[in-house]
């Protein structure tokens, strides 16, 4: 299994190519997108052909984790003609979405509404969700594969842990929106800090954490600090492009 960072800004895209959240999981029978916020579809083209994604997973509909399916459509439907695409995303995001397209998706997309405690198969990939403390329906998703599994925690506040997917997982890509105990927005309950992010993660005694969803302007060496003395070891940091082995 392989992770490739599509994009990892924390609620609004920062500079530099700073895509908003999004991440392509490959196993040897599937690929699949997990999140397309802004700036995910172009970032994803350098890694694969559109076409050969299998399948997209929308772990909630604010626009840092949904909104380049405006573009996907469009491709899809102006220049691949390719209909039936599959999508996973909590109960309500297919109709809340639809006014990007004036209310008719046209076929493009085969939407299957997903809650806590579900399980698909995609291919050779195992998904299993659950709902996190974020306040529209959010779900962390975990892709189990080739014996590895990786879980995503999504948008979450510290009152979800990854430990709800059980204990051991071989990488836990877990948001780390602020820093300390609390962040700029005052919604500290609602995202979590590095050190919120590595305690979880230590407690569900995951193998490796990388960091991703900083708020942008943030120093990203020093949440890298935090996670890390948090967690017990040095965490990794999501950056876009970035390719890593499960
Ligand atoms: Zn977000
Ligand atoms: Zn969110």
């Amino acid at each position: 299994m392989e992770l490739t960072v599509l994009g990892c800004s924390g609620s609004y895209g920062a500079p530099a190519g700073g895509a908003c959240s999004g991440y392509l999981v490959r196993t040897a029978g599937a690929v699949l997108w997990f999140d397309c916020g802004n700036g995910t579809l172009a970032n994803l083209q350098r890694h694969a052909a559109v076409q050969d994604v299998t399948a997209l997973v929308i772990s909630h509909w604010h626009p840092d984790h949904c909104a380049d399916i405006y573009g996907l459509q469009v491709l899809f439907k102006h220049s691949l003609g390719r209909t039936g695409f599959p999508v996973f995303a909590p109960e309500g995001t297919e109709t809340r979405l639809a006014t990007l397209v004036d209310g008719d998706w046209g076929g493009t997309f085969a939407w299957t509404a997903v809650g806590d405690g579900d399980a698909v198969t995609v291919g050779d990939c195992g998904l299993r969700f659950s709902r996190t403390a974020h306040p529209p329906p959010t779900l962390a998703v975990e892709a189990a594969a080739e014996g590895k599994r990786l879980v995503y925690g999504a948008d979450t506040g510290p009152d979800w842990s990854v430990e709800a997917f059980g204990p051991g997982a071989d990488l836990v890509l877990s948001e780390a929106t602020f820093q300390g105990a609390g962040g700029p927005t005052g919604a500290g309950g609602i995202h979590l800090s590095a050190r919120q992010a590595g305690e979880a993660a230590r407690a569900a005694r995951a193998r490796r954490l990388m960091l991703t969803h900083l708020w942008p302007g943030l120093d990203p060496t020093a949440s890298v600090v935090e996670g890390s003395e948090a967690f017990g070891r040095e965490v990794l940091l999501a950056a876009p492009h970035q390719r890593t082995r499960i």
